[in-house]
């Protein structure tokens, strides 16, 4: 099987490796073809593609880019892009931009049920100052005992409903794909099975992405269950997209799916590495 992770974080987004660790981790759990892919951010690239070269890694670059789209917090990640592009580095900082505000009302709220300091809390475990996230947070939560792991924390807090959550406006589903095209790359739909849209919502979505010129979606993810490999299998095939195959691996201690552990993608799809 060539194995491919097209998704995954190191400590300048929310992952807690390095770049270089991310790499060697790829590398020694047998990965062809590795991109990391940071939220927001392409400060950690020239360290993977460095790492990637000492290692003798295929690298692709990568980000994931947040979105709003129908009020619902959507992923879009760019892979091959040229990750000098102004324009793309401009839309990342502009999205990047209003962590730190939010991150403060997080905090607030948290203060509010009896949890004080979480901003000075998640900063310790931020690798990035540019790049507070809900991650840092949650790890902050399962350092002080608030939570046992990560995952209770987003049943409990900082999620919709939940103490903590501040909804935010990310960019666009237009500008997220312009950036990515702009800079040379190929867009992909993140983790699709992870957003609440009805069918209808999710048909709009996917029309919208195809006539914006994104090129394809997540079908073998950390996040899906097998059945729902089975369902983007068809989705790819029905609006033709072509498939991508990613862990969105953080951290060895908090991701299910260790990088390049994943199934094959099936044979009915395009991968997006076909002309690679
Ligand atoms: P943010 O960009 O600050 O909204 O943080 C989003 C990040 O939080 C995601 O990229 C995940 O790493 C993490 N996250 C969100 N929801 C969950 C969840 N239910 N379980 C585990 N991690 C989550
Ligand atoms: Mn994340
Ligand atoms: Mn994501
Ligand atoms: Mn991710």
């Amino acid at each position: 099987m060539f194995n491919a992770d097209l998704h995954c974080h190191s400590n300048v987004s929310d992952g807690t490796l390095t770049p270089m660790a991310v790499a060697e981790r790829a590398k020694a759990n047998g990965v062809d073809i590795w991109a990391l892919t940071d939220h927001d951010e392409i400060n950690g690239i020239a360290a993977a593609r460095a790492a990637a070269a000492a290692l003798d890694l295929r690298y692709v670059s990568g980000v994931e880019i947040s979105i709003t789209w129908a009020n619902q917090t959507i992923h879009i990640v760019g892979l091959q892009i040229d990750e000098t592009n102004p324009q793309l580095l401009q839309g990342l900082a502009t999205t990047r931009g209003g962590r730190e505000r939010r991150a403060r009302e997080m905090a607030t709220q948290l203060a509010a049920v009896g949890i004080p300091g979480a901003f000075e809390g998640a900063l310790k475990h931020v690798g990035n100052p540019d790049l507070i996230s809900r991650t840092h947070f949650a790890r902050y939560l399962v350092e002080i005992g608030r939570c046992v792991d990560t995952s209770e924390v987003f049943r409990n807090f900082l999620t919709e409903g939940n103490p903590g959550y501040v909804p935010h406006r990310w960019a666009t589903l237009e500008q997220s794909v312009r950036w990515i095209r702009g800079a040379g790359g190929l867009a992909v739909v993140a983790h699709p099975g992870r957003y609440k849209l009805s069918s209808l919502a999710f048909g709009a979505f996917f029309d919208e992405f195809k006539q914006l010129g994104g090129s394809a979606i997540e079908v073998i993810t950390g996040s899906h269950t097998p059945d729902q490999y089975g369902y983007y299998v068809k989705v790819a095939v029905d609006y033709g997209f072509l498939a991508s195959r990613g862990s969105d691996f953080h951290s060895p201690t908090e991701s299910r799916v260790d990088l390049g552990g994943l199934p094959p993608l099936p044979d009915n799809v395009t991968p997006i590495w076909h002309d690679w």
